[in-house]
């Protein structure tokens, strides 16, 4: 058992577990990543956007940035062959 970090109340740790008493996604706010920082691979909240330890963003890129990224490296290599 865990503690429903909104209201306090005891709820099952288990993963999907919603609390039954103010609807909090408890598994989901309490569930841990690691810190992509290799050089930090702290445990921190997924809740959280930026790792308390060194700083670094921890959602890390969304899909969009990804493919605007891969966009620019075909741009690039384009204007290469020129
Ligand atoms: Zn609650
Ligand atoms: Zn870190």
């Amino acid at each position: 058992m865990i503690k429903c970090p909104r209201c306090g109340k005891d709820v099952s740790s288990r993963p999907g577990t919603i609390c039954p008493r103010c609807g909090l996604k408890v598994s989901e706010v309490t569930s841990k990543a690691r810190c992509p920082e290799p050089s930090c691979r702290a445990i921190v909240s997924k809740k959280l956007e930026y790792c308390p330890k060194c700083g670094c963003k921890l959602k890390g890129y969304n899909f969009t940035e990804i493919i605007k990224m891969a966009r620019c490296k075909i741009d690039e290599t384009f204007d290469n062959k020129e």
